[in-house]
This record gives C-alpha cells, sequence and structure tokens, in this order.
C-alpha cells in the first residue's frame, strides 16, 4: 500500500491544537504536581510525546505494550499484556495516554490491571480519538480529542501492517 491511497482526514495542524486545548486542561488540574504519563505502545507515542511536550509539571513517563489487533484491520479481541514493567505507581498521579479507544477492550483491561494493582493519587486516562460506534464494553476515557466515525485509521502513531505511523496527519485508506 501506498500513502496516495490514504485520504486525510485530520490535519496536522488540528491535531495540534487540539493537543494544545487537552495540554491546558491537564495543566490546570495538575498545577505544579508530578505526573507519570503511561504510554501505550506503539500507537500512542506521537500523541504522548506531543502532549507531554506542552505539560507544564514534573513529568515522568512510563511506557507499556498490550496486544489486541491481528493484522490489518481486525481485532483479535484478546488483549494480553507484552511488556507491562512499571515502577511502583501508589500514591502517584497517573495519566494513561492512548491513541484511540475502539472496542473499549484495552482501555478495560488496562484500567482494571492498573487499579488493582495501584492505589493512586489520581487517575486519569486520555485518548486522542474515541472511535464510539464500536464499543463492546462500557469504558470512556476522562479526555478526548476527536470524536471519529467507523473507519479504519491511519497515521500519527497509528499504523496498517507496521506502516504509515510517521504520518504527521491521520486518514484512512480510501477503497
Ligand atoms: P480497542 O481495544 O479499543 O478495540 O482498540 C485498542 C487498540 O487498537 C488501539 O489502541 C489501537 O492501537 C488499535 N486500533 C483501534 N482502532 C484502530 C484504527 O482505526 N486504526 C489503527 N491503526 N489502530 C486501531
Amino acid at each position: 500500500m501506498i500513502e496516495s491511497n490514504i485520504k486525510e482526514l485530520i490535519s496536522e495542524q488540528e491535531i495540534q491544537l487540539q493537543i494544545n486545548k487537552l495540554a491546558d486542561k491537564f495543566n490546570e488540574m495538575y498545577g505544579k504536581e508530578e505526573v507519570y504519563m503511561i504510554c501505550v505502545l506503539k500507537g500512542s507515542v506521537m500523541f504522548m510525546v506531543d502532549l507531554a511536550k506542552r505539560l507544564k509539571m514534573p513529568v515522568k513517563m512510563e511506557f507499556i505494550r498490550l496486544s489486541s489487533y491481528g493484522s490489518g484491520t481486525t481485532t483479535s479481541g484478546n488483549v494480553c499484556a507484552v511488556d507491562f514493567s512499571l515502577p511502583d505507581l501508589n500514591g502517584k498521579n497517573v495519566l494513561v495516554v492512548e491513541d484511540i479507544i475502539d472496542t473499549g477492550l484495552t482501555a478495560r483491561y488496562l484500567v482494571d490491571t492498573l487499579k488493582q494493582k495501584y492505589q493512586f493519587k489520581d487517575f486519569k486516562f486520555c485518548a486522542l480519538l474515541n472511535k464510539k460506534a464500536r464499543r463492546k464494553t462500557e469504558i470512556e476515557a476522562d479526555l478526548y480529542g476527536f470524536e471519529v466515525e467507523d473507519r479504519y485509521l491511519v497515521g500519527y502513531g497509528m499504523d496498517i501492517d507496521g506502516c504509515f505511523r510517521n504520518l504527521p496527519y491521520i486518514g484512512y485508506i480510501e477503497e
């Protein structure tokens, strides 16, 4: 597949403006308190980095890896932790950063697992995109960047078969 098959849905500028707004909200919420950002690899990496650059409090970054998607655009529905090594987060402010909540199964697994393991001072979940039409479980992030329709998206961290994560915009594949 080549980039010319991808149609832009959310431009680079729109993404950056929306991240400014999210960062303003988190700066207001946390003030100068230390925050652990948890990035869910690999899809959330661009969002995590751009959001982190705009935060004004002391930020620590952690990375975890979960798996739910099979190949191409199909999800297996079975979420499992591939790498979940985190420091002791008891008593900490934690902000989980996700690229997209789709079926919600990954977010459900993540929130349940983290809350069983730790007593946080504060816990927030932020997703850049909300694809609500495909939800299979009741879960919502505290903050979203954009609502999106039921379409397979690529770019700005999101891939198809490992490609296109590097695009600065979010697009969909034109049939
Ligand atoms: P969920 O468990 O909510 O169905 O989806 C979790 C993960 O699947 C997301 O963090 C993301 O990595 C991947 N995903 C969901 N929807 C899309 C999509 O439209 N495009 C891409 N590239 N990945 C997606």
